[in-house]
């Protein structure tokens, strides 16, 4: 029942419906799945209302059987810019409808109905929005959530390109020291203090390695930008054996290899990762209520339609306030 994201080149792929809904008016018995699924899918709503203590508003699920599903020809390739803009729940929805779910499967029962404060501590975003895995309902939030790492990251690769203020860098991404014990083996765990990276006001991406401790604010952020890049890929990408190039003279042969995914959004991080290295240039969208990072193409200025015309209604209206002076 998996749809294989190919990577290396576009193939042809088969994707079940999706559906976007508001939560609490889906009905699962209602639902066009088979049972196998409706179990699966009561199961997730359930976890994923423990696991976001109630806060869902809208979700996107599977909405019906693979005799209901569609081909589309599927290319990597550009994948992670139509991700990384958009903006509202409509297009969110357009998106899932065309490309599929995202992939992560729903925290497991142990995880939302244990009471230990260890196991509690990994219901968060950062580790319950990137487990990737099999799924029919994903919470809008989850979404949300993975829409915006794209574009911190995509805002960390375009500082560390552009400078080396630490100023700037510092927008992006802060350190701060945190106390605890952090060492991996019980006779290593002592209270101590490490230094942490994190997004600018949020959540924590990393401990900064011992040798770091000394380097410079851009090379921490390069080595962040590594690292949370790689955090993302590991995990959901296979390669498979592509085809099979015989050399006569030698009776040698070569064994090309093929990438692929069964989550689409590796092939989203996947992609993104390629974007950076080919060293392709991030611009911030000119709207400036919306100063969000897109690729450039052309000779766009905004990241999309909707924000040309907000710049041009800002500029036009700036003119007559000037003009009425
Ligand atoms: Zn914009």
């Amino acid at each position: 029942m998996y749809n294989y994201y190919p990577l290396s080149r576009s193939s042809k792929i088969n994707l079940y419906p999706v559906e976007f809904a508001k939560t609490e008016h889906i009905i699962v018995e209602e639902q066009n799945l088979g049972p196998a699924s409706k179990e699966m899918l009561k199961n997730s709503i359930d976890n994923w209302n423990k696991a976001l203590r109630g806060k869902m508003s809208f979700a996107l699920k599977l909405a019906g059987l693979e005799s209901d599903s569609h081909q589309i020809v599927f290319n990597n390739d550009g994948i992670m810019s139509k991700f990384a803009s958009l903006k509202t729940n409509k297009d969110i929805e357009v998106f899932s409808k065309k490309y599929g779910l995202l992939g992560i499967q729903q925290p497991d029962s142990i995880q939302v109905n244990s009471q230990s404060p260890a196991i509690k501590a990994t219901l968060q975003s950062s580790y319950i929005f990137t487990n990737y895995g099999f799924s029919i309902f994903e919470p809008i939030e989850l979404w949300k959530w993975n829409i915006n790492e794209v574009q911190k990251i995509l805002r960390l690769y375009h500082v560390v390109r552009k400078t080396n203020s630490d100023e700037l860098i510092n927008e992006i991404v802060e350190i701060k020291i945190h106390r605890g014990m952090f060492g991996s083996l019980t006779e290593d765990r002592e209270i101590m203090d490490r230094y942490f990276i994190h997004w600018t006001k949020g959540e924590a991406i990393l401990m900064l390695p011992k040798d770091f401790e000394e380097k410079t604010m851009l090379e921490i952020a390069q080595y962040t930008l590594a690292k949370v890049l790689e955090s993302h890929i590991s995990g959901g990408i296979n390669l498979s054996v592509g085809d099979l190039i015989s050399k006569p003279p030698t009776k040698g042969f070569m064994i090309t290899e093929k990438r692929y995914t069964k989550y689409l959004l590796a092939a989203i991080y996947y992609d993104l990762w390629q974007t950076i290295n080919d060293s392709k240039n991030v611009y911030l969208c000119e709207n400036k209520n919306c100063r969000l990072p897109f690729i450039k193409s052309g000779r766009k200025k905004y990241c999309n339609e909707a924000c040309k015309q907000e710049a041009y209604r800002i500029r036009l209206e700036e003119k007559e306030g000037r003009d009425n002076l």
